[in-house]
């Protein structure tokens, strides 16, 4: 081949006076070694040292191939300002040993340098060229084949085992889409001498071109099919870098805006090469796509598409999940406590808006479906986190209803004169609404969270503290009623009962009647504002009247104890004996008639005794009957009897004796007189 070993020292000093001064600036990467082995660095050199992890499709990747000693390193240091290894002019040993890959500088082009393959050193390493090979044009938009003009024409020479080795691998990889997927191939020709122009050189490399095409032995059904149903084409010259150090400067320059300048007629990224591979997946991408190639597995490029937005999707939502779940762990100690946490809603859909946006931000650049399904499965998963937070919120939201309703309620009553019906009503609405309000806030968009079954629960409780509470509003409304009939019936009842006579029990039932009548009114009027039904209306007044007697035969029962109705008895019978007609204490003469007066003052008196023993139910005043019904617990016959035989028996023998020594008293007393 080629050597530039004829050349003088000056020529190379002065050749190294142009390399670009940037080279300990730019990091290369061996990409894949000596050994094949696929460097875990990449992905470490494309965030921290290019910088192009949020590049997504906005890079570039190329590959340069060709015969070894070629100038290919050269021209990519000169082009790109690379750093790649350029062989030692002393030691001539082979540079380039698997792939090198670094960035351009000042751009967003990755570039991988291929060792070259006709080498002395590795000899006919056919593996790795194909392997090498079938790897760039996975992954690459454009491989520059780099040549001597001298190579041109050379149909059998490495180049072209080189060339049939690309189109077999790209027909591996690309075949099934035919026409749709194109690699761009870029000959650069090296040394041109000019004699011969650039249009006859590249009609001569595609006529050998074809003819490597024709000889491929192509897949099942595309026998037919053309070499341009794959590759672009594009040729370019270079002037010999020693020999015409200026031209050679001019052109590579004019090369190098092919790589950078959207806007060159012959700008080399086209967006039809690209391989849809964002940046930050590439690392997963090659390395998955370098595994395949070592393991001689079938490469299968969709599969491969597919794999990598899998991987990356995921990769991405768990970094997501992350930041999301040190968000939301500071609302768990607050609602595992009782609490309300203020704005859970905002609160929580934020959280989840900026986990799916930064999930969004990398992730849509993969494979539409798999970035669907995985957001899908985010969006699932987030929602499932989230959502024990809303149910706990609910159940924090139903507990402060609950205690609101019965602070408010108990407040409300305190104040004289409120309705109990109404005013739980209207607490029981604003509880309800507190809870609504509350749950509403919570309740995230694209979920399938409810509050219905709380509200209903909410609902069933308050309707249930309602009852309690009503019931113990109506005790204590009851309990106040017996206090007012207990005072309008005690003073009268005792007057009436000290004071026996035929008329005693009648005078009693009236008061009776007139008390309950009252008591009733005022039962009616105030269950009005306990909003009962008719039914329980006429079972409290039955109650109430019920309640109204027993109160009433207590108090016969209290004033008819042992010593206060003998004391009733003897206050009667003394009035009779002891009193004349005007009321005045008798003074006993000598001449007097005790006898009469005492017998009958006993005798009437002793009548009193079952007059007091039962009460009489007649009201005079209605001429009507009272009556009770009776029920398991009262026996309205019962509550008439005052006082048994017995105690009657009893009382009259202790009144008689009373009676009889208030009689002796008297009779001692003319004896005392007539002694003086
Ligand atoms: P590679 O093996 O293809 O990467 O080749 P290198 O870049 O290592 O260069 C091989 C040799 O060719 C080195 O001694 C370079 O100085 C020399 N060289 C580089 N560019 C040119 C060129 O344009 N023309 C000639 N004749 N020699 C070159
Ligand atoms: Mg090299």
């Amino acid at each position: 081949p080629h050597s530039d070993k004829a050349l003088g020292a000056g020529i190379r000093a002065a050749a190294e006076a142009t390399a670009p001064s940037s080279k300990e600036l730019l990091p290369r990467l061996h990409l894949i070694d000596d050994e094949k082995r696929f460097s875990d660095e990449l992905s470490t050199y494309i965030s921290d040292k290019w910088h192009l992890k949020n590049a997504g499709f906005n890079y570039n990747l190329a590959a340069i191939f060709g015969s070894q000693s070629t100038g290919k390193s050269t021209l990519l240091n000169r082009l790109f300002g690379t750093n790649f290894d350029v062989m030692n002019e002393t030691a001539r040993m082979q540079t380039t040993k698997g792939i090198w890959i670094s960035q351009g500088i000042d751009m967003k082009v990755l570039i991988m340098d291929v060792e070259g393959t006709d080498g002395r050193e590795r000899g006919e390493d056919q593996d790795f060229e194909r392997k090498s090979a079938l790897f760039s044009v996975a992954t690459s938009e454009v491989l520059i084949v780099n040549m001597w003009e001298h190579q041109v024409g050379l149909y059998n020479g490495a180049n072209m085992g080189l060339l049939k080795t690309v189109f077999e691998v790209n027909l591996q990889l690309f075949g099934g889409n035919r026409g749709k997927e194109k690699t761009l191939l870029l000959f650069v020709i090296r040394d041109h001498v000019g004699s011969t122009p650039l249009a006859n050189l590249s009609s001569t490399l595609m006529a050998d071109l074809e003819r490597i095409w024709i000889g491929l032995s192509k897949p099942e059904g595309l026998e037919d099919c053309k070499i341009s149903d794959y590759f672009d084409f594009m040729f370019t010259t270079l002037p010999h870098k020693l020999l015409q150090p200026e031209q050679f400067e001019i052109e590579t320059q004019k090369l190098r805006n092919r790589f950078i300048d959207s806007k060159d007629p012959n700008y080399v990224f086209q967006p039809q090469y690209s391989k849809r591979v964002p940046a930050d997946g590439l690392h997963v991408y090659a390395g998955a796509i370098w595994e395949k190639i070592m393991t001689n597995k079938d490469l299968d490029l969709p599969t491969q598409q597919e794999l990598l937005a899998q991987f990356r999707c995921e990769e991405i939502a768990n970094a997501a999940f992350v930041v999301f779940k040190d968000q939301i762990k500071e609302f768990r100690h607050p609602i595992e406590a009782g609490q309300l946490v203020e704005d859970l809603g905002p609160k929580m859909k934020q959280a989840r808006d900026v986990a799916i946006k930064s999930f969004d931000k990398d992730a849509s650049r993969y494979l539409p479906a798999v970035y669907q399904r995985k957001r899908t499965e985010m969006l699932t998963k987030a929602n499932s986190m989230l959502e024990s937070y809303f149910v706990g919120q609910l159940k924090n939201l139903h507990k402060k209803a609950v205690s609101n309703f019965a602070i408010q309620l108990q407040q409300a009553l305190k104040v004289e004169g409120t309705e109990f019906g109404k005013v739980a009503a209207k607490t029981k609405k604003e509880a309800v609404d507190f809870f609504l309000k509350g749950a509403k806030a919570i309740k995230l968009s694209e979920t399938d969270w409810e509050y219905e079954e709380e509200l209903y629960q909410l609902e069933h409780d308050l309707e249930e503290l309602t009852i309690v509470q009503r019931e113990k509003e109506l005790t204590k409304m009851l309990t106040g009623l017996e206090k007012l009939i207990k005072k309008e019936l005690d003073e009268p009842v005792k007057l009436a009962l000290d004071q026996p006579g035929p008329d005693m029990w009648g005078r009693i039932m009236t008061i009776y009647r007139r008390t309950s009548e009252d008591a009733e009114l005022l039962l009616k009027k105030k269950a009005r504002t306990f909003e009962l039904t008719e039914e329980e209306e006429k079972q409290l007044l039955l109650n109430l009247k019920r309640q109204s007697w027993v109160l009433l035969t207590m108090k016969v029962q209290e004033e008819s104890v042992d010593g206060l109705i003998l004391y009733k008895l003897l206050n009667r019978f003394e009035e009779k004996f002891q009193r004349d007609s005007h009321g005045l204490p008798r003074v006993w003469n000598p001449t007097d008639d005790i006898d009469t007066p005492f017998r009958n003052a006993r005798e009437e008196t002793v009548e009193l005794i079952p007059l007091y023993a039962k009460i009489s139910t007649l009201d005079p005043v209605t001429d009507t009957h009272l009556t009770l019904e009776s029920s398991d617990d009262f026996d309205f016959g019962q509550s008439l009897q005052v006082l048994s035989e017995t105690r009657q028996q009893e009382l009259t023998t202790q009144f008689k004796r009373k009676a009889d020594a208030s009689y002796v008293e008297a009779k001692r007393s003319i004896v005392a007189t007539q002694a003086k």
